[in-house]
């Protein structure tokens, strides 16, 4: 009777309400035939919430804001990427009771970006210097482009920078800089704040390429003002849906419906906003 219940895979952070993470993961195991349940667990306290892992078998958990760090000394294992970047968003939980992270949001910004741009020996300009900054930077590289780093904190921006070795301009001296791709890892534009870019509207037809990690909305501001400025633009979409699928490989050795997830979120996302 030890397997009878269904596989119990959770998301941790705090905020997690508005994640489409559930809807998506739920979708992608029911197609599977995978008798698994996903569900969103608003965590307190992370080492207790880690302990109740252990304590329910809890199969595998994404990790999100602000525990992507945090959560990396509480675990057995991290894989090289998780390690190299500073972060990890997923840990699977093995038979032998060891937990692993793993990071798959640099996996998914660049199968994202891949699906439209070749990253091979481009420039990127890559906007923030947080998690996700850390995360394109490494999957830039590891693509054979050359990224650069544009944050509003030269500080933090020159701290990443001179980490990885690359390029550090502060976002007050953008409109000296050109790439082939602008890559917005901040949270500027996100609903409910709609109406704000992160970068002037005169500065961004220096980019051919513009892509925005958020999705919620579809098209942010920045992309607006990027399409307006004859752009080719990506949402964040196609990086939310690689980063998901990533994780149900890892955790279950099959491949997910990806197209299914996207279109999943793609119809909430429309319903939600109207994009
Ligand atoms: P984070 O670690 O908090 O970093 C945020 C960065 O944004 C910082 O460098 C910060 O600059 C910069 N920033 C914040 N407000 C700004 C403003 N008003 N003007 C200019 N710069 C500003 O955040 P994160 O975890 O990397 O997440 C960033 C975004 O990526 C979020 O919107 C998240 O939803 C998105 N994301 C999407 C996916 C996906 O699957 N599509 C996956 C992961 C993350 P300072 O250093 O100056 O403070």
């Amino acid at each position: 009777m030890k397997n009878a219940a269904p596989a119990i895979f959770a998301l941790f952070g705090n905020p997690v309400s508005h994640s489409l993470s559930p809807l998506m993961h739920n979708a992608a195991f029911q197609k599977m035939g995978i008798d698994a349940s996903y569900v969103p667990l608003l965590v307190e306290n992370l080492r207790d919430a880690l302990q109740g892992v252990r304590a329910c078998n809890i199969r595998g958990i994404s990790v999100t804001i602000p525990f992507k760090t945090a959560v990396i000394p509480y675990l057995d294992e991290i894989d090289a990427s998780s390690q190299e970047i500073g972060a990890v968003n997923m840990i699977s939980h093995d038979d032998t009771g060891r937990l692993k992270g793993y990071n798959t949001d640099w996996i998914g910004l660049v199968r994202g970006l891949e699906e439209s741009f070749e990253i091979k020996k481009k420039t990127v300009a890559i906007l923030g210097a947080g998690g996700t900054a850390r995360a394109a930077v490494f999957g830039i590289r590891q693509r054979g482009g050359t990224p650069m780093i544009i944050n509003r904190t030269p500080e933090r921006g020159e701290r990443l920078a001179q980490e990885f070795g690359v390029p550090f301009y502060p976002l007050a001296q953008v409109k000296g800089i050109k790439a082939d791709c602008l890559i917005n890892t901040t949270p500027v534009g996100m609903t409910p704040d709609k109406k704000n870019s992160p970068l002037p509207r005169e500065s961004i037809g220096r980019f051919p390429w513009v892509m925005d990690c958020i999705y919620n909305p579809l098209k942010t501001q920045l992309l607006k003002d990027a399409e307006e400025a004859g752009c080719f633009v990506i949402n964040g979409l196609r990086m939310f849906v690689h980063q998901g699928a990533e994780q149900i490989r890892i955790w279950t050795g099959k491949e997910p419906p990806v197209e299914l997830m996207r279109e999943v979120v793609l119809a909430r996302l429309k319903e939600a906003n109207g994009d």
